[in-house]
């Protein structure tokens, strides 16, 4: 089998690359990569089938990322809330720690699109040490999330020092890794990774997938690698109009991700970044969408639907409402949509 990093070595990254290999035509896209980087890795290309769908419009650069004039560079506070360089820590127990500005592939819609994959997102040595004494001085702290970039584009013995220092840390509960290689770069999970892995649980892995056509046998096989280690998957869909934005691919998309084992966690609302105002659909769409999976597929295939506050304020889940009427009797509709009446138990909270 050929190694992960050979084939990462592959990628497309260079316009006269695109062109040559997706026989795509428009200079405009130079300037686009210019500011925002494209990696395109021979294993995610040869999942492309058609000009503009949904796999091809995840990776392929689009003139519309440099004429965003609506959406800003950090919509989630991230700077703000940094104490160290590449920490967030928005919420009281858990922090974000940002360990690699390296992705297997450039989504065009990352939520970091203003640093990932350049030197704007400037990590080091220091930069990890000054994050760990972060974390050591502030045992509030006890889930912290691994993320990037992909954490799992470090090599092995990297990412063993990094949970070794984190496990070294008593106060850090929960250590969860937030990565695409299952989708993006399947043969990066390999039984040494995982082998690695599975000395620091409790450790949970939340992967990101957006589209059935993105779960294949490799990435079947990546997962169940990774279940067999014990590591609990979830996954951080992310709605984007044009790819993923009705019910029955959502659907699909759910189902197919419990087969693997991956239980769906968030379907996320497209966040305001710079360069992405393309693929964001009105919140009303992700709602309905949960209207419609809900009772049709099991509770476990079901996520929550969120927003990421802008500003930093953070997740907030918009459910659709069955609630009709409060009172004596709560009034709802069922999944179905017929009229449902439960007496109230008495005194209200
Ligand atoms: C999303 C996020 C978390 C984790 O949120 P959960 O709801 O616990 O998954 C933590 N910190 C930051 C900064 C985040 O963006
Ligand atoms: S893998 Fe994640 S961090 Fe990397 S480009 Fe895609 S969405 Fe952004």
């Amino acid at each position: 089998m050929t190694h992960w990093k050979d084939i990462l070595q592959e990628s497309i990254t260079t316009y006269s690359a695109l062109q040559k290999h997706l026989d795509c035509n428009n200079t405009a896209l130079k300037e686009v990569i210019a500011n925002f980087p494209m990696r395109i890795n021979p294993y995610f290309l040869n999942l492309i089938k058609t000009p503009d769908d949904p796999l091809w419009k995840q990776a392929v650069p689009d003139s519309a990322e440099l004429e965003d004039s609506i959406c800003i560079e950090d919509p989630l506070g991230e700077e703000n809330l940094s104490p160290v360089p590449n920490l967030v820590h928005r919420y009281p127990d858990r922090a974000l720690f940002l360990v690699t500005n390296q992705c297997a592939m450039y989504c065009r819609f990352c939520t970091r699109k203003r640093k990932v994959g350049t030197e704007r997102m400037h990590i080091s040595d220091d930069t990890i040490r000054a994050g760990f004494d972060y974390l050591r001085k502030t045992p509030e702290i006890k889930d912290v999330l691994i993320s990037g970039g992909d954490p799992l584009l470090l090599e092995d013995e990297v990412l063993e020092n990094l949970l070794l220092t984190l496990r070294s840390i008593p106060t850090i509960e929960i250590i969860r890794i937030g990565t695409r290689v299952p989708c993006t770069l399947p043969m990066r999970i390999t039984k040494r990774l995982v082998d690695i892995l599975k000395k620091f649980h409790p450790l949970f892995i939340n992967t990101h997938f957006n589209h059935p056509d993105e779960i294949t046998p490799e990435a079947a096989i990546a997962c169940a690698l990774l279940a067999d280690g014990g590591i609990p998957l979830g996954c951080q869909t992310v709605l984007l109009k044009g790819v993923n934005d009705n019910p029955s691919i959502i659907l699909d998309l759910m189902r197919a991700l419990l087969r693997i084992r991956v239980k769906p966690y968030y379907l996320f609302q497209a966040d305001l970044t710079r360069g992405t105002n393309h693929f964001r659909t009105p919140t009303d769409r992700g709602i309905t969408i949960i209207r419609h999976l809900i009772g049709k597929i099991s509770g476990m295939a079901i996520p929550t639907f969120a927003l990421d506050a802008p500003g930093g304020k953070g997740k907030i889940p918009l459910s659709p409402d069955f609630i009709l009427a409060r009172g004596e009797n709560l009034v709802f509709n069922s999944y179905c949509g017929e009229v449902c009446t439960y007496p109230e138990a008495g005194e209200a909270f």
